[in-house]
């Protein structure tokens, strides 16, 4: 018998995921792109490319560019209209749904309140059953759903750990309710029959958000912080992967300890960087109450922005920087992404920022990381659908299946 080799249709079928990844990430915008990014032939390049066209995911415009220099290449552009998947997140403030294209593209967004019953089973039903009425009114096919959720997700078992802002009992199974909430849906004669569905921690798919269409691109080791609504979150992407520990759990950078005699934390210590450096911790530094009636986060923005809260910035910002600077010691990033209120302290004293942390970092001064703002709006949502697409991504001709 002869050794058994890959043929070259086998060949085709594994470079399909990676083909995909890279338009939908923006990095092969023709095929001659492509071609170079993947390392084959162009015949192979036009077999992988004609495949995503037939699976409907991909059109391939074959008239010259125009402008450049020497032979045109095909232009790639993701299908429009192509499939679509559902992406929900979870918030204090109430619940996000979207309908997202590949690209990273929110195409519809609803927003709805909290019911008053928390409850996981309801508002996994809530989160259900508007993303259902999304796929009902639109005319793309549906491919998946994930969401987003404030708190930490063990894994591979997903359950949510320390739902501190719904009252959730410590390891509710909701992975699985999800599921159960999804599959007894009406999503409409578009839909999957049987409707793959994913959750995770919302601060984790912003940081994938980031890191495929944001200011995280190309970063190889990419430390993401940020701070909602309520609280502080943190994710890692290395070469492009999540990186979530044993179970799920790692990047709780929330607890890290940034003043031992500091502001009590939900968690039972003292001084955490999720206590020191969120909404509620600015407007204590500044001794302003914020309006109970409307959002935190919001009004936590417009503070930083306000030059009279100098003082409260800078003290803010100085705990950010003694807890960015014990993360870059440790997870040695390339880039550090901040998002939410983060992000506009950083805006509010960038200098101050790169300085407390160049300091207190053994290879702070010589080898400064590039702090950026967040680029992606709605990263938790863009990141929940990236979750959702994930399945596709590594095997594309699963959008064949029913
Ligand atoms: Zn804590």
């Amino acid at each position: 018998m002869s050794t058994p080799h890959r043929t070259a249709p086998d060949r085709g079928r594994a470079l399909l995921g990676p083909a995909l990844r890279l338009i939908h990430t923006g990095q092969a915008p023709t095929r001659s792109a492509l071609t170079g990014a993947l390392d084959v032939t162009r015949a192979t390049a036009g077999a992988v490319t004609g495949e995503l066209e037939a699976l409907g995911l991909i059109s391939v415009d074959s008239r010259p560019a125009g402008g450049g220099r020497g032979r045109p290449s095909h232009r790639l552009a993701l299908a429009d209209p192509g499939p679509a998947v559902l992406a929900a997140q979870l918030h204090a403030d109430g619940v996000s749904v979207a309908l997202a294209a590949l690209g990273g593209r929110l195409l519809e967004t609803a927003h709805l309140p909290l019911p008053a019953d928390t409850a996981p089973e309801r508002l996994l039903g809530a989160v259900a059953e508007a993303g259902a009425t999304l796929a009902r009114g639109s005319r793309r096919r549906v491919l998946g759903f994930a969401l987003a959720l404030p708190n930490p997700v063990t894994e591979p078992d997903g359950t949510a750990l320390a739902a501190l802002h719904f009252d959730w009992p410590a390891g509710a199974p909701v992975a699985e309710l999800f599921a159960d909430r999804v599959a007894g849906a009406d999503l409409g004669p578009r839909a999957r029959t049987v409707l793959p569905t994913a959750v995770a921690n919302d601060a984790n798919l912003a940081a994938l958000a980031e890191h495929r269409h944001g200011a995280g691109r190309e970063a190889r080791h990419l430390l993401l912080v940020t701070s909602g609504h309520r609280g502080v979150g943190g994710a890692l992407v290395v070469d492009g992967r999540l990186h979530t520990g044993s179970s799920g759990l790692a990047l709780e950078v929330g607890h890290l300890t940034v003043d031992p005699l500091g502001r009590p934390c939900p968690c039972g210590n003292r001084g955490c960087l999720n206590a020191e450096t969120d909404p509620d911790a600015l407007f204590a530094a500044a001794k302003r109450r914020p309006d109970p009636d409307r959002p935190l986060l919001p009004q936590a923005r417009e503070l930083a922005r306000d030059p009279e809260s100098a003082d409260a910035v800078e003290h803010v910002v100085d705990r950010l920087g003694l807890g960015l600077a014990g993360l870059v010691n440790i997870l040695n990033p390339d880039r550090i992404v901040l998002s939410g209120l983060h992000l506009d302290l950083l805006a509010a004293a960038p200098d101050r920022l790169a300085a407390q942390v160049a300091e207190r970092c053994l290879w702070g001064r010589s080898g400064r990381v590039p702090i950026v703002p967040a680029q992606v709006a709605h990263a938790g949502l863009v990141g929940a659908a990236e979750l959702a697409w994930e399945p596709y991504l590594e095997d594309p001709q699963a959008v064949a299946g029913s």
